[in-house]
């Protein structure tokens, strides 16, 4: 009867507060005895943390529906954890973990060390310092990460790197892993990106293994979580992840993080993680500028054994607005299809490839009237909407969704687009444009939009 009563009240709660909640937590402990005469029921946590938590957060939850299923007014609930009962001197391991009070043993930390390199913390041989190609866009962050691989836990810690998708966030955090181990392989270098933090985390709680979760990260020296901006709205995740940054932070372990976004940025961060979040020296990455997409083009040529012209890199660099990655991707696909075909590396060539990819040309022959009309069509505003200065919101976004087009299709100045619609500045523009970008890598219905207005602009 009881069991039923669990599985009644967990899909209440289930309804109530999302079945995360239930897989998270609630499905960790169980109802151990219900005392009628005294209306009492006993909760079990597998351990303190569990039962600390669920205690904290839930005890309403359990009075009002426990309440119910059980038919009394008023019920009392007690929680307590399995390994408290077994032993008081328990071997629970505190969340807070003081590093530089407990001394892991040279064994038991390589053990450890093996096993976690074994699993998913691996670091990619592949993202060096000596093959990240360094421009004014990404300066800063390149000779932080440097120095940080130098001295680690000393100068900037934490390290926060930010920026859009696909301008070599990664590729720094693991180049900043692969020198310090390279310089020393005894050190822990532990990547992680933050999606499986956060499952790691939920699956050491569901089964009793927050102390070996806590004991992993502990042994660490340097950790580096990629894409930190994925904790937001995990407030228990986000609770765990404190205090390990605190242990590591008074071990004067460094921590380097990346994420899309600067930490005040993140929306559903709880302001003390945020607050040590920026707590060390944050450094941005941008889009690159013309130069450096030539270099890192010619550079990645070369990685693949192939010497690319330069009117042909400066061809490719300036079709590819977007970012790294999508460079990248473009000229392994222009060069997979030269060898696969037999054809000479040629500037046609690689109009073709990219044409066929659908990067759109750029060419005189779109001009501002045609995007603003296909735009307006689309929305149904009139070009006059477009060029007024009403900030509703979805005009706006159909405003900056021509800015954005305007930019990426044609060749025209920013001040040029600004003036079309209505004399805006450039800054105006420039905003509109990094809005919609940061739009498109989330929002896959505006990427179909953004793909449907080009191919009607186009037509
Ligand atoms: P992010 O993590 O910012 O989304 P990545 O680090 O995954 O971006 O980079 C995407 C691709 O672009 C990777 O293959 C990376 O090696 C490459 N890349 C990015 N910036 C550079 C650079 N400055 N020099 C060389 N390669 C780069
Ligand atoms: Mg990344």
């Amino acid at each position: 009867m009881l069991n039923d009563v669990w599985q009644n009240f967990l899909s209440i709660i289930r309804e109530e507060a999302g079945s995360r909640v239930v897989e998270t937590w609630l499905k960790a402990v169980k109802l151990h005895k219900w005392d009628a005469d005294q209306k009492t029921i006993v909760v079990e946590a597998p351990n303190k943390f569990v039962k600390d938590w669920i205690q904290a957060k839930y005890t309403t939850l359990f009075q009002v529906h426990l309440a119910r299923l059980l038919h009394v007014d008023t019920i009392k609930i007690t929680f307590y954890s399995s390994s408290e009962m077994a032993d008081s001197s328990t071997s629970l391991v505190p969340l807070t973990f003081p590093l530089q009070n407990k001394k892991i043993p040279g064994k038991v930390k390589n053990a450890l060390a093996h096993k976690t390199t074994k699993n998913y913390g691996r670091l990619n041989p592949l993202y060096q310092f000596e093959n990240f190609v360094v421009g004014p866009s990404n300066s800063l962050a390149y000779a932080a990460a440097c120095s940080i691989a130098q001295d680690p836990g000393e100068q900037y810690n934490p390290f926060f790197i930010y920026g859009g998708s696909g301008l070599g966030k990664t590729h720094l955090l693991h180049a900043i892993g692969n020198a310090i181990q390279k310089r020393d392989s005894k050190s822990v270098v532990f990547y992680q990106t933050t999606d499986r933090f956060v499952n790691e985390f939920i699956s050491a709680i569901r089964f009793n293994k927050v102390h070996v979760f806590q004991q992993k990260y502990r042994m660490i020296d340097v950790l580096l979580i990629d894409d930190i901006q994925f904790i937001s709205n995990k407030e228990q995740t986000q609770e765990a992840f404190f205090h390990i940054f605190n242990s590591l932070y008074d071990g004067r372990k460094q921590i380097v993080f990346s994420s899309d976004v600067f930490p005040r940025d993140i929306k559903g961060l709880e302001e003390r993680l945020c607050s040590r979040l920026e707590w060390g020296l944050a450094a941005d990455v941008h889009k690159p500028h013309l130069e450096t997409k030539i270099a890192i083009l010619k550079r990645k040529a070369q990685l693949h054994h192939e010497d690319l012209p330069d009117d042909i890199a400066e061809f490719i660099a300036q079709e590819v607005v977007s970012n790294v990655r999508e460079l990248e991707g473009s000229l392994v696909r222009i060069l997979a299809f030269a060898s696969l075909t037999k054809q000479p590396l040629s500037i046609e060539l690689a109009q073709k490839v990219l044409q066929r990819d659908g990067v759109p040309q750029k060419t005189t022959a779109v001009d501002f009237d045609r995007i603003a009309a296909c735009v307006c069509r689309h929305y149904s505003y009139r070009l006059s909407d477009l060029r007024s200065n009403s900030r509703a919101k979805d005009l706006s976004f159909a405003r900056q969704l021509a800015m954005y087009l305007m930019k990426k299709m044609t060749s025209r100045s920013l001040r040029e687009i600004g003036s079309f619609l209505g004399r805006k500045d450039h800054s105006t523009v420039i905003h509109a444009f990094d809005r919609v970008e940061e739009n498109v890598q989330k929002d896959s219905t505006l990427r179909t939009t953004i793909k449907r207005l080009e191919e009607e602009i186009l037509r």
